[in-house]
């Protein structure tokens, strides 16, 4: 049972927010509880597939089956969490090595199965605006879904080329459209078809939305694999943040028992929330571009969810979550740090790493989480570390496809024609 955080008296089951996304209000789903694994020595032992299944039942609860539970974990995570030694002290726990090479596999590939799960019957389409990461995750996490049709929209010529290729040259149930025009009016667009009677009725819409709980609860199993792997009572997590669902992850798994003794809140220049840590004052400034781009976020949307968990006490919050600010320079500087420990990184985890050298104490153990591969920032990374970073295979594989998208203008009215065709 979930909890809509701006009106507690909105109970929802768990399929019900997995298909909503979001509550009245714009408020979002949370469990209002989480009790504490009570074998959690038992849990740490088990394979990442098991464990995750016996996580995500926990959270579930009675409400899906446990063997079904336990299928759409093996479909969903089809590849590992990988943890690498950088120095000493100082551990990466690689996300990226899923399709699309960004943690967002996880979240998004879980989401997949829930709602192919939830809709076995019917027809659905699912319609989603991006800008990189989250839009090549979704597609490949929808990829030859039965009865689903992602419909993806993305800004022309603003989402790198690699990024193009990995999620624009599947086909099959898989439609992208490259807007004329910049990601506000994707979004604008998405909206405008939710908001369309005749649209909805015929596609029976569904959003991917960002802030869905099937991708935070997913998110949460790869916390309890870096304390497998490490076995220590003195972890400090370093997390490379944007919007924050990563992080609140981790605190549902901190709060779920897992032996994290803090976690570090590590962003950009967008520093909201490290100064809102510091001073207490929640003060957006506008977005600024930085080499971590998909941490480019000032209003960062799951920031209520923490605040939720940690009973809105600002002292709590500075006990368990320390802030971290890293610009460009020192993120520039902390890839080379790790280059010459013989660790190749790309800004968001060089971003965590470098919060993390600058928190850490004697008898601590760091972890940052790598999330995204180094080949998706090649300019960047080449570029500050001298080198040429080899593409792996799932870029090596679509660099030379085409595109399948179809270009259109921000006009809603071409796009509802070829939705309703
Ligand atoms: C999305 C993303 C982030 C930020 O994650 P949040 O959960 O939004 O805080 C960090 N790094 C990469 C590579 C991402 O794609």
């Amino acid at each position: 049972m979930l909890i809509n955080i701006k009106n507690s008296q909105q109970e929802i089951s768990f399929t019900d927010a997995v298909k909503k996304g979001m509550g009245e209000n714009k408020g979002l789903f949370i469990p209002p509880h989480l009790s504490a694994f009570n074998n959690l020595q038992y849990l740490l032992e088990m394979p990442f597939i098991q464990r995750s299944s016996h996580i995500l039942q926990h959270l579930i609860g009675q409400e899906i089956p446990p063997d079904q539970i336990n299928q759409m974990v093996e479909k969903a995570f089809n590849f590992n969490p990988v943890i690498k030694q950088v120095s000493q002290d100082i551990f990466c726990l690689e996300l990226f090595h899923g399709p699309t090479l960004a943690f967002k596999d996880f979240g998004a590939r879980f989401m997949a199965q829930c709602l192919s799960m939830i809709n076995s019957d019917r027809e659905i389409t699912i319609l989603t605006a991006t800008s990189g990461d989250t839009g090549a995750a979704v597609a490949h996490a929808f990829y030859g879904l039965k009865n689903i049709n992602a419909v993806i929209l993305y800004p022309k010529g603003k989402v790198t080329p690699l990024q193009e290729k990995l999620f624009c040259t599947l086909g099959g149930n898989i439609h992208t459209f490259a807007v004329d025009g910049d990601f506000d009016d994707c979004q604008h667009m998405v909206k405008a078809c939710f908001h369309d009677l005749e649209i909805n009725h015929k596609l029976h819409l569904s959003s991917a939305n960002s802030i869905n709980i099937a991708r935070l609860y997913a998110q949460i199993c790869y916390y309890f694999e870096a304390c497998a792997a490490l076995q220590h009572n003195q972890l400090v997590i370093s997390v490379p943040s944007g919007n924050f669902g990563n992080l609140t992850a981790g605190l549902m798994a901190k709060k779920l028992g897992a032996p994290v003794k803090k976690l570090i809140a590590a962003t950009n220049i967008n520093d909201t929330v490290p100064r809102f840590i510091s001073e207490g004052q929640w003060q957006p400034k506008p977005t600024r571009k930085t080499a971590s781009n998909a941490m480019d976020v000032s209003i960062p949307n799951n920031w209520p969810r923490i605040m939720y968990l940690l009973d809105n006490d600002h002292k709590k919050l500075q006990h368990i979550i320390q802030p971290g600010v890293k610009a460009d320079h020192e993120t520039y500087a902390a890839m080379k740090t790790m280059h010459k420990l013989g660790y190749t990184s790309e800004p968001h985890g060089a971003v965590a790493f470098a919060c993390l050298q600058q928190h850490l104490n004697k008898h601590e153990i760091g972890v940052f989480l790598g999330t995204a591969h180094p080949a998706k920032f090649k300019p960047t990374v080449d570029s500050v570390l001298d080198i040429s970073i080899p593409l792996p295979k799932e870029l090596e594989a679509v660099k030379n496809k085409p595109i399948l998208s179809i270009e259109m203008t921000k006009d809603i009215g071409e796009l509802k024609q070829y939705l309703l065709q």
